[in-house]
């Protein structure tokens, strides 16, 4: 007995250290992210040259270029045919409201005033859109959702109709973690979700009713953000005629005008079972429309791999920003270092530790940086919905949007935590750096459907998309967050988003990029296809690609 103990136990003490040695021998052979390069980048995307890379200006055609000069230049091949630019068709629709908008019901007419009562525009590129008498039908959260056994539509034909629906999702503020993911808000929370199952349903228009709490935003932010022209892209996916947004109060007027009161049908949308509810009264109302059509461009190159040349890895940054435009302290140029010339640096930082590695990967590894973000991230929609690559070949998306420039930190923030296997290999890849993942912080704001990985993820691709962590390795958690704080205050979206040498340490970002470097460089000498976890939103989506 002693003896074989002893022989077990040798073996399992044999076992271990030749599993350490083998593991600390594939670490020497990653090879560091050459951060003097990666630096350069940054302060080059970032410089007042690049004219704050806004679509279609001067900035886009040398930023490209320029992303071009370098693929080129670190050997990879070009990413689309012998091209390295993905055209992206887009068109500028600037809308104009009819100034009210008209309610028809027994109970009498009446009209809602724009912009204070409502907001409506279309995402379709023609020059009259409308809706005449078209009826009202209230469809809850109006979210289709099998996994959760939930549909608003259930039981009705939209065509013709508009759908009423609120803002988020049954389990915001709930206080039952069980009804979809509790406060964490799901994809069917999301305002672009709302309008893209009216859509489908061939509902005619879709109108969200606004609520400060569960929307995020105050309705201020509605008037602003849908007036004036928005960029969309030239695609083939269903659009109602007329999307919007009615304030509370409109909407409680509306419900009125039914006969019903509002307030009961809106507790009775957060119940399972619930059945849409025709108003009895129909709208009417215009948007004439501006168009002005324009090209933008991904910028791809790829590294073929040597083995599975046909499966994919695909990292994304968006190379946008805003450009020139209104001026603050006497600055014009909205340079978006932190957002994204950080990202599209490491981006090409993680490019070249690929090409310097003595091994070519076994999979194919392609590297992407889209455009127009910034404009409701259309770049990325347009290459989900026109692939260079097959989605189902397509073994995982790592996207980068803004890096850590506060110096290395004990974690990483994983947004969305808890979606796919991604996140268990981003975690694992962590302990190697001796670091610790926490999941994201507000997870109600949805940031998992505001950067690029989401529209591969709306594919049924595995997507990962890190934050930097916010625990300093010497200065602790409350330097980061009074830097990201005083970031969101002051910088976020203007022209001091500047590259500062003095003040930024890249120790950090260089970190976080070397994680995203080591775990693209397993997944792509592996065969792990990563899946979405039970309960993800985007599992279904998945089944339909390979496993
Ligand atoms: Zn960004």
């Amino acid at each position: 007995m002693k003896y074989s103990y002893l022989v077990y136990l040798a073996s399992v003490l044999c076992f271990c250290s030749c599993q350490q040695v083998k593991s600390s021998e594939e670490s020497q052979r990653m090879v560091a992210i050459d951060s003097t390069f990666v630096e350069k980048q940054l302060a080059t995307l970032a410089s007042d040259e690049f004219e704050g890379r806004k679509p279609f200006s001067a900035g886009e055609t040398k930023t490209i270029n320029y992303l071009k000069t370098i693929f080129e230049s670190l050997g990879l091949a070009p990413g689309n045919g012998d091209s390295y630019f993905q055209p992206v068709p887009m068109v500028k629709i600037t809308g104009y409201p009819d100034e009210t908008l008209a309610i028809k019901g027994k109970g009498g007419s009446f009209v809602l005033k724009y912009p204070n009562d409502f907001v409506t525009y279309t995402e379709k590129p023609e020059s009259l859109v409308q809706l005449n008498n078209s009826e009202l039908v209230f469809c809850g959260y109006g979210i289709v959702a099998p996994e959760y056994g939930w549909n608003d539509y259930e039981g009705i034909d939209m065509r013709g109709k508009t759908a009423v629906v609120m803002i988020n999702d049954p389990g915001f503020q709930a206080e039952d973690s069980t009804l979809f993911k509790g406060n964490t808000m799901t994809y069917y929370g999301r305002w672009t979700y709302k309008y893209e199952e009216a859509a489908r349903q061939g509902a005619a228009g879709c109108l969200i009713i606004h609520e400060t709490n569960a929307a995020g935003y105050p309705w201020f932010v509605i008037k602003s953000s849908w007036s004036g022209g928005k960029l969309n892209l030239e695609s083939n996916t269903p659009k109602c005629e007329v999307q919007g947004w009615i304030s509370l109060t409109a909407a409680s007027n509306v419900f009125k005008a039914s006969g019903i009161e509002g307030g009961k049908f809106l507790e009775r949308a957060k119940t399972k079972g619930f059945k849409p509810i025709p108003l009895g009264v129909n709208i009417s109302t215009k948007v004439r429309n501006e168009l002005e059509r324009n090209t933008s461009n991904n910028v791809v190159g790829i590294i073929k791999g040597e083995e599975k040349p046909d499966e994919y890895i695909i990292y994304t940054a968006h190379w946008d920003h805003f450009g020139i435009g209104e001026p603050v302290a006497g600055d014009s140029i909205y340079n978006g270092a932190l957002d994204n010339a950080t990202g599209t640096a490491g981006l090409l930082g993680i490019a070249k530790a690929f090409t310097s590695m003595p091994k070519k990967p076994k999979r194919s590894v392609v590297f992407l940086a889209v455009t127009a973000e910034e404009q409701g991230l259309l770049g990325s929609a347009y290459y989900a919905e026109n692939p260079i690559y097959a989605p189902e070949q397509t073994v995982a998306n790592i996207n980068i949007d803004g890096m850590n420039y506060y110096g290395a930190t004990r974690d990483i923030s994983i947004v969305g935590l808890g979606q796919s296997d991604m996140d268990d290999l981003a975690t694992a890849e962590a302990k190697k750096q001796g670091r610790y993942v926490r999941p994201d912080s507000q997870p109600e704001k949805g940031f998992f459907f505001r950067s690029d990985q989401f529209n591969f993820a709306k594919v049924g691709i595995p997507v990962l998309y890190i934050n930097g962590g916010t625990d300093h390795k010497t200065k602790g958690e409350t330097y980061v967050k009074a830097l990201q704080d005083d970031f969101t205050a002051n910088h976020y979206h203007r022209p001091s988003d500047h590259y500062n040498p003095a003040t930024w340490d890249l120790s950090g970002m260089m970190e976080d990029a070397q994680l995203l470097f080591n775990l693209g460089y397993g997944l792509s000498n592996s065969s792990q296809y990563p899946q979405w976890k039970e309960g993800s939103e985007f599992k279904d989506k998945r089944k339909n690609l390979k496993d």
